[in-house]
């Protein structure tokens, strides 16, 4: 519950530093009225620090403030950094929930290993993002389908330019609050495909959140705004010819016989806890789910030929996307409807119940941290 006192409530396993000026009550309201995604931060952030003598240090919640960087931090030179996007829910009567932060820990965890970092122990990671929640638990949106984003993130900041794994390392948790991620809210978006730049390789780092990743998609995704697309899918870098996901999100195919098809995990696509849990509450629903290759050539024949019947993309920041459009050189192709197909509207709908607490969550998903 939100605290009036104006005390912030303790969180035990960090040393809380509160922000001396937090921002007003009613300009904090008038920031969680309508929030932009990624807009608006809260007062308070989490961190730690690593040093590869002293493992984990320093478990702190303090004010949001710049970072002192030095210019010659590794990760402004090479990219050793990783990051995660999860999100706290309020419920109807006013408490505070996670969903699944388990599996963003683990895969923070997979994506230190990948990029040489040291791993975050499951319970810290945890702690982290409660701790900031908790402090700043007047940030999280009333109920409705808002939410409060949260971005754990870690970098080098060793000062030194050797092309080698950082000696220090910071760890810090920032918040946002967050309305829809797309300008439209759940009107369906347009994809433009990418046919000239990958994102993602073999044995490259697809598979992780890190930096470089989001960098080397941005010319697709400005060639995508071009184009009129809110949004680039990407195709695989091998044949050129498999859709893949987008530059934050997966894609999934739904077929008028109800087969649900979706790129397998093939080591280059990023594996989304909200994937997962689509995929198993389509199942749930009788739909037969296939994870293989997705040729672009056989979506855009089976759009043509009503074979393809509903496209979506999915992940924490946006939900469900109904996709209404995929364009590329040479064609245009419309999704049925419009892009407002019932299976994606269910889907959509029964996994944002089960976060805001409007449904009952019989997997065992949500955590309660407020
Ligand atoms: C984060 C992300 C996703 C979605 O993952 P979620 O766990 O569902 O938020 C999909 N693709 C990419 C490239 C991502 O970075």
């Amino acid at each position: 519950m939100t605290s009036s006192s104006g005390a912030l409530p303790p969180v035990p396993e960090f040393a809380l530093h509160p922000n001396p000026h937090p921002v007003p009550p009613d300009a904090r309201a008038a920031a969680l009225e309508a929030p932009r995604f990624g807009a608006v931060v809260t007062d308070h952030m989490a961190r730690m620090t690593w040093t590869s003598e002293d493992g984990w240090l320093d478990r702190r919640v303090e004010p949001y403030a710049p970072l002192a960087l030095e210019p010659a931090a590794l990760v402004l030179h090479y990219g050793q950094e990783i990051f995660e996007g999860l999100k706290a829910y309020r419920h109807p009567d006013g408490s505070v929930w996670g969903f699944r932060p388990e599996a963003n820990a683990a895969r923070f965890a997979a994506s230190a290993r990948r990029m040489a970092l040291p791993e975050l122990p499951v319970e810290d990671f945890l702690a982290s993002v409660r701790a900031l929640v908790t402090v700043d638990q007047a940030w999280v949106p009333p109920a409705d389908d808002a939410s409060l984003y949260l971005r754990p993130v870690m970098f080098a900041s060793e000062p030194n330019l050797l092309v080698r794994a950082a000696r220090r390392v910071e760890y810090v948790v920032i918040a946002s609050p967050a309305g829809a991620y797309f300008a439209g809210g759940a009107a369906p978006v347009s994809i433009w495909v990418a046919q000239d730049l990958h994102r993602a390789s073999p044995g490259g780092t697809g598979a992780v959140k890190t930096m470089g990743n989001y960098g080397a998609s941005l010319a697709s995704q400005a060639e995508a705004y071009r184009h009129g697309c809110e949004q680039v899918c990407f195709l695989d870098a091998v044949s050129g010819r498999n859709l893949e996901e987008l530059g934050g999100m997966n894609l999934v195919a739904v077929r008028a016989d109800g087969t649900v098809l979706t790129p397998a995990l093939d080591g280059a696509i990023l594996p989304g806890i909200t994937r997962d849990a689509v995929l198993r509450l389509l199942a749930a629903d009788g739909h037969e789910v296939v994870e293989r290759a997705l040729p672009l050539e056989e979506v855009l024949a089976g759009l043509a030929s009503g074979e393809v019947t509903e496209l979506f993309a999915c992940g924490t920041g946006a939900g469900v996307s109904p996709i209404g459009r995929l364009v590329g050189h040479g064609f245009d192709a419309r999704v049925a409807d419009g892009g407002v197909g019932p299976v994606t509207a269910r889907v959509r709908a029964q996994l944002m119940d089960i976060q805001h607490g409007r449904a009952p969550d019989e997997r065992g998903w949500m955590v309660r941290w407020v």
